[in-house]
């Protein structure tokens, strides 16, 4: 069969291999690490750095399309790629995602309304800023995830401070909001426009880390939902977007939507599609990118999606043990998707666990019954 490239060894890439392979192609992954998750599912696994010539016309040479998985992929590499075979999404489109400050720019471009905020690329911005954005969050445009390159600041004095130990480097101040909720919405869009998207997930962070998706997103009125999807294609369109991306969304206490931020690729809060949608988030990728047909994905089960982070590898005295699965499995609905990680780490997304059930409600308390036998965080089902 044909083959597919891939940038990026991580889960998400793994799962994507998966798609793939069950859409009848062989992938390629490029990813520097010997134990990549998806290295170790492809087809072939070229050990390289993203930047490395070789290994890019290798890519080029053999796979029919491309896609990434890891955000912070040089663009450089995705052009290169361009040169010769479909790249998708484009490295254009993945360098506006990489830098917050061009992404609100973007927001604000689509008419997608979003945090206020401001950029600040030195210490004399942070000096001029205006007193409304505090108290405000101060993040680094670039590299920052999972609340890594954040920190809350409530007066001038704390915001100097903290773009100091942030590094000076270039940030974006944004006003602190009430957060009501929290949602996401996946778009997959292919070369000739065509948009479809995922139903709207409501998502639940603990230490800045996802750690509970539900869908469908109970308590968000479905106008909401409906606005929700139609910001997310508005964005995949106003740069021609291909491919899957996803967007964050937050609702405040007075019901306004905003954007927070986009991701070029599957999402983890999209996990869920993958046993409660007739197509998943990663058949979406693999169809976008190959140019076939993208269908309009049904939500057959309601679903929790819990993450598993390493900390459940961990025992109170900090000693290594294996999670009891067979504990979780007993129980009905429940999917398990472990990433094949060897060394667990405190925060380390190492799988998920997605519960599926005829109705929220039941779903809500099933995964409720697995995160207690697993000690997980139970915010978003009680
Ligand atoms: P991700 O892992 O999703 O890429 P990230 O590190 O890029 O995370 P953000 O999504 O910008 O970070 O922020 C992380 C979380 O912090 C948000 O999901 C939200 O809970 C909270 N947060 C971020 N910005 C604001 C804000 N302006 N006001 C209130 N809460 C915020
Ligand atoms: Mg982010
Ligand atoms: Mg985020």
């Amino acid at each position: 069969g044909e083959w597919l490239g891939m940038l990026g060894g991580g889960q998400l890439g793994r799962m994507a291999v998966h798609a793939a392979q069950a859409l009848g192609y062989r992938v390629a992954v490029l990813d520097p690490d010997r134990h990549s998750p998806a290295g170790a599912a492809a087809d072939e696994h070229l050990q390289a750095g993203y930047d490395d010539a070789g290994a890019l016309t290798q890519l080029a040479s053999r796979c029919a399309a491309a896609s990434t998985e890891f955000e912070n992929v040089p663009a450089a590499a995705l052009s290169r790629l361009a040169q010769d075979i479909d790249v998708a999404p484009a490295a254009i489109a993945v360098a506006v995602c990489q830098d917050r400050a061009a992404e609100k720019a973007h927001f604000q471009k689509a008419g997608v309304p979003c945090a206020p905020h401001a950029v600040l690329r030195g210490a004399a911005d942070c000096a001029g800023v205006d007193p409304a954005l505090l108290p405000g969050i101060l993040k680094t445009a670039r590299m920052g995830y999972d609340g890594k390159g954040q920190r809350r600041v409530n007066d001038a004095a704390e915001l100097a401070a903290a773009f100091a130990e942030l590094g000076g480097v270039t940030c974006v101040l944004e006003q602190r909001l009430p957060l009501a909720a929290e949602l996401s919405v996946i778009v997959s869009r292919g070369v000739d426009g065509q948009m479809v998207t995922l139903p709207v997930q409501r998502n639940w962070h603990v230490n800045g880390i996802l750690a509970t998706t539900a869908v469908p997103a109970q308590g968000i009125a479905a106008e909401l939902q409906a606005q929700a999807q139609q910001f997310a294609q508005s964005l995949a369109a106003e740069f021609g977007y291909v491919g899957v991306l996803c967007v964050e969304f937050f609702v405040l206490e007075d019901g306004r939507l905003l954007a927070n931020e986009m991701a070029p690729r599957p999402h983890n809060s999209g996990h869920y599609s993958i046993d409660a949608c007739s197509h998943s988030q990663f058949e979406l990728q693999v169809r976008a990118m190959a140019q076939l047909p993208l269908p309009e994905p049904r939500l057959h089960s309601a679903c929790v999606m819990l993450n598993l982070l390493g900390d459940l590898w961990f025992d109170a005295q900090g000693h290594r043990r294996e999670p009891n699965w067979a504990a979780v499995l007993r129980l009905e609905g429940m999917h398990l998707h472990l990433y094949g990680k060897a060394d667990p780490r405190p925060g380390r997304k190492m799988g998920h666990l997605t519960v599926t059930a005829p109705t929220a409600w039941e779903a809500r308390g099933q995964a409720l019954a697995a995160a207690r036998v697993l000690g997980l965080p139970e915010d978003g089902l009680v």
